[in-house]
């Protein structure tokens, strides 16, 4: 599986990520470690969930979470059929 990262900010080399901690169901913080020896740059970056690009076949009631544009789009065209008939 890929690993997403960025590059060091200050450098642009890899980073490593060296320790997460979770904030939330919806956010994780993570620690990355740029490995440009000359750099050492040491930062915290967040993972977080953004949007819905295709709906939960099992979703969480207690979960929100906005849905993309698109989707809201089909799911209108999908109701509008409903409505001609
Ligand atoms: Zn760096």
């Amino acid at each position: 599986m890929r690993v997403i990262s960025i590059p060091c900010p200050h450098c642009r080399h890899r980073v490593r990520a060296a320790k997460s901690r979770t904030m939330s169901d919806m956010m994780k913080e993570i620690t990355y470690m740029c490995q440009n020896p000359d750099c050492g740059h040491v930062f915290v970056a967040s993972l977080e969930v953004l949007r819905t690009l295709s709906m939960s076949a099992t979703p969480n009631p207690d979960v929100r979470i906005h849905v993309s544009q698109h989707v809201r789009n089909a799911c209108a065209n999908q109701l509008a059929l409903f409505k001609n008939d």
